[in-house]
């Protein structure tokens, strides 16, 4: 065999039972050598076929297959068309699942960074809601300490120190410069409150710690007296009624008092010390609503005293805070158990103020005064609390000019007051409510039932009173009775005038 037999190759086909030889060159592609066989054995060149050798097992048809011989042919077998589709089918699904999968790869893919761009949404939300309460909680409280700090301004003194220096220095009011007819006037009951400025006034208050002697007695010192003053003032709200005015009015009364029962005589200068101090201090940091708003709205001062006079009882912590301060201790020069003497005194005086004890005080009195002793410390005490008792709700005392327009800040004051009882829901006292007070109703029944009473039962002690204290009051309850009696024909008259209109 020369160069053509080593360049070509020799195949034996199997074709029906008859052996068919093949020669192809060894260069060929296998898709010419299947169509060579296909030809062979007479079938289309395009039918798919597969070559099994004499065991049946496939052989690959290729320039480089196995060599047979004639007496080994290869079979020569087509593929069918129903195997093909069902492989076609096969390939088909295998494809489309493959597809599906690549797809759903892809789909979790976008899934995934879906997911993971809202989840990076609502972190960012989270955190900035998250930011938002703490502003909010932040917010909150700072509107607690808000309300707290305005609450503690409002109602507690104690807690609140700026007042306890005054805020004007002593140089900037003037040393008092009283005319002789001032001097002379501030001695009586009718002394005109209303004529006075709040400097005036602390002048005047001023004048009578030196002229009753205690200024020297005390060995106190002036500035100090001063600046005591002005700390008693600004420590005074200006409450329609409970006003640093009403706490001159008070001390004013107690100082003619003093004069008018020679009280001088009878008293020691401690005994005096006391019922003025007491007198000017009595209302100290007054919030304008009684104590039975404070039990009922179970305010600060309610719970802080347990609901006993829980008014009076601040009245003196505020007095003795004041006194605390150094700058302010017109007591510095008083031997210690002089002091106790005026802390104790002065105590019992403010907290005599409180009217709900008053059936107890007076009738505690009416059993001393037929026997009075001014050497029996008990019955000394005693009348000190009716005296500041008496120059407490003294006004009425007065001019009927100056007395009156008293009764016009105490209306406003318990007005305000049941409003306010009345916005809170708590219980409204009749005296209190505007619907149903005026006046000559509020005024005639305390004159003749409270003032009275007391200011007589005093007369027996100091007969003198009676016409320039007594008598005021018996004038005022007439007036107020006949005020009453042109009040309750007018109402007729409006009355009737409604029912004729009808
Ligand atoms: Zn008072």
């Amino acid at each position: 065999m020369g160069s053509a037999s080593s360049a070509s190759r020799v195949i034996f086909l199997d074709v029906d039972g008859r052996t068919q030889k093949v020669v192809f060159s060894r260069f060929c592609s296998p898709c010419d050598i299947k169509e060579l066989f296909c030809t062979a054995t007479g079938l289309s060149r395009n039918t798919t076929i597969s070559l099994l050798d004499s065991t049946g097992a496939m052989v690959s048809i290729d320039p480089t297959m196995p060599n047979n011989s004639e007496s080994s042919p290869y079979k020569v077998v087509p593929i069918t068309g129903g195997q093909l589709a069902d492989k076609e089918e096969v390939f088909q699904n295998v494809l489309t699942q493959v597809a599906e999968q690549f797809s759903r790869a892809f789909k979790i893919n976008e899934l995934k960074s879906e997911v993971t761009n809202r989840l990076a949404m609502l972190e960012k939300r989270v955190e900035l809601e998250g930011m938002k309460v703490v502003e909010i909680e932040k917010c909150r409280s700072d509107i607690k300490k808000l309300r707290e700090e305005m609450a503690s301004r409002n109602s507690s003194f104690l807690e609140d120190n700026k007042k306890l220096t005054p805020h004007r220095d002593v140089s900037s009011y003037p040393k008092y410069m009283l005319s002789q007819q001032t001097i002379d006037a501030l001695r009586k009951p009718t002394f005109d409150v209303w004529l006075w400025e709040s400097n005036e006034m602390l002048s005047c208050l001023e004048y009578m710690y030196h002229d009753l002697g205690l200024v020297k007695d005390f060995n106190i010192n002036p500035i100090t007296l001063k600046r005591w003053l002005l700390c008693i003032h600004d420590n005074y709200r200006s409450n329609p009624f409970h006003n640093f005015r009403h706490c001159f009015c008070v001390t004013q009364m107690m100082y003619s008092m003093i004069y008018l029962c020679n009280l001088q005589e009878k008293f020691t200068q401690v005994d005096i010390l006391i019922l003025m101090t007491a007198a000017v201090c009595h209302d100290l940091d007054h919030p304008g609503y009684n104590n039975t708003y404070q039990i009922n709205a179970r305010t600060e001062l309610a719970v802080r005293y347990n609901d006993i006079s829980p008014l009076e009882n601040h009245h003196c912590a505020v007095a003795f805070q004041i006194f605390s301060q150094p700058d302010c201790n017109i007591f510095a020069n008083v031997d210690p158990e002089a002091f106790k003497q005026i802390h104790q005194g002065t105590i019992t005086l403010i907290l005599a103020t409180d009217m709900a004890r008053h059936g107890e005080i007076l009738d505690s009195f009416k059993q001393k005064v037929d026997s009075f002793d001014f050497t029996n410390e008990e019955h000394v005490t005693s009348l000190k609390m009716v005296l500041i008792k008496c120059c407490d709700i003294s006004n009425e005392v007065r001019p009927m000019e100056v007395a009156e327009p008293w009764v016009d800040c105490l209306l406003e004051e318990y007005f305000m007051q049941s409003d306010r009882e009345k916005a809170e829901g708590l219980p409204v006292a009749p005296f209190m409510d505007r619907e149903k007070v005026t006046k000559p109703t509020a005024q005639i029944g305390f004159i003749k039932f409270v003032l009275i009473p007391m200011f007589e039962t005093l007369m027996k002690l100091f007969p003198q009173i009676e016409e320039v204290m007594v008598q005021p009051l018996r004038e005022s309850r007439d007036r107020y009775e006949e005020l009453k009696q042109i009040d309750d024909a007018m109402n007729e008259f409006h009355f009737i005038g409604a029912e004729k209109e009808e």
